[in-house]
């Protein structure tokens, strides 16, 4: 397929290469045009403005957050404005309910298709087209999209017709992640301070009860203290939290678990700590129970 790839981070970079690799036809923009360097020597087209990335029938978005999302895709000369009539926009990023169902309007009022595809994987993940792929549009735009889906990620949940709900089951994943990572961080610094090697730890749950993926990585992270370079930067983190704390206020539902991580968040970040990884916030038990210097 013809497509057109916005926002080459840390994802987006590894999406849009196994595209290629796939045998699609990429046409790649990046805001910074250093980043976009990689995917054309692996046979991308460069496009120079985003407007120019929308050429194709379909348009990929893997950006930061909603700002960004916003700029690129509703701005004077953005996707929604450039796309030509009948195609679609695949939107990656993890983004708020509230802006994917504005973009959802947007795209129908100028006869475009939106289906919101956000991911769980981290960049490894990406880079080896590996990511669990939670897809919401329009049925029809679905299947034509799902060879795109097949070369970026191992499987495709299919969520139903309304984009923005694909966004909120994304945010309600990441939650339970940060939960995740805020736990281990807990019990890794009891254990620690009665003694106990914290791997060990980690290796005794994650081989009998705890055998899930997220906390054999954020157990491993944690327990060595791997919160560098980021892979998932912790404002990007802290952002997944405001948003999900923002459906739940919409929705009335009470989420105290989700109120205790944005202030961990905001703890770890007022001490400059945006450039670590978001697991970094399972850190900050052991810095309570005296155990170590605060994280520079
Ligand atoms: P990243 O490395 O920080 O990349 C962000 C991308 O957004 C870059 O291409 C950046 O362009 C672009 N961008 C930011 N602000 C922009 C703006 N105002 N206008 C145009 N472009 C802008 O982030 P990432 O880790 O790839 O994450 C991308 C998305 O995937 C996020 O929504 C994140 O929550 C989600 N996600 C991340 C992970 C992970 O583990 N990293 C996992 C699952 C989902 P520049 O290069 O010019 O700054």
């Amino acid at each position: 397929m013809e497509v057109g790839f916005i926002g080459l981070g840390h994802m987006g970079s590894g999406m849009a290469a196994n595209l290629l690799r796939a045998g699609h036809e990429v046409t790649v923009y990046n805001r910074n045009a250093g980043k976009r360097r990689p995917l054309l020597a692996l046979g991308a087209r460069e496009a120079a403005t985003v407007a120019e990335a929308c050429a194709a029938e379909v348009v990929i978005t893997m950006l930061a957050d909603d700002e960004a999302l916003r700029q690129v895709a509703l701005a004077a000369e953005g996707i929604v404005a450039a796309l030509r009539e009948g195609g679609t926009h695949i939107s990656m990023s993890t983004v708020s309910v509230e802006l994917t169902g504005r973009l959802a309007q947007a795209h129908g009022q100028a006869r475009q298709k939106l289906v919101a595809a956000p991911v769980f994987g981290r960049p490894e993940m990406a880079a080896a087209a590996k990511l669990f792929i939670v897809a919401a549009g329009a049925p029809g735009a679905l299947s034509a999209c799902q060879p795109l889906f097949d070369a970026m990620g191992q499987r495709t949940f299919q969520l139903g017709s309304e984009p923005a709900g694909a966004s909120l089951v994304k945010l309600a994943g990441n939650f339970m992640i940060a939960a995740t990572i805020e736990t281990l961080g807990e019990a890794l610094a009891l254990v620690g301070k009665g003694g106990i090697d914290p791997m060990s730890f980690v290796e005794l749950l994650t081989s009998t009860l705890f055998p899930a993926p997220a906390y054999r990585t954020y157990g491993a992270l944690i327990a060595e203290r791997k919160f560098q370079p980021a892979g998932f930067a912790a404002p990007l983190g802290h952002k997944d939290v405001r948003l999900l704390l923002e459906a739940s206020h919409a929705l009335h539902v009470p989420m105290p678990v989700a109120s205790l991580l944005n202030d961990r968040f905001h703890r770890l970040i007022a001490r400059g700590g945006e450039s670590l990884d978001w697991s970094a916030i399972g850190e900050l038990a052991a810095e309570d129970a005296g155990l170590r210097p605060p994280l520079r």
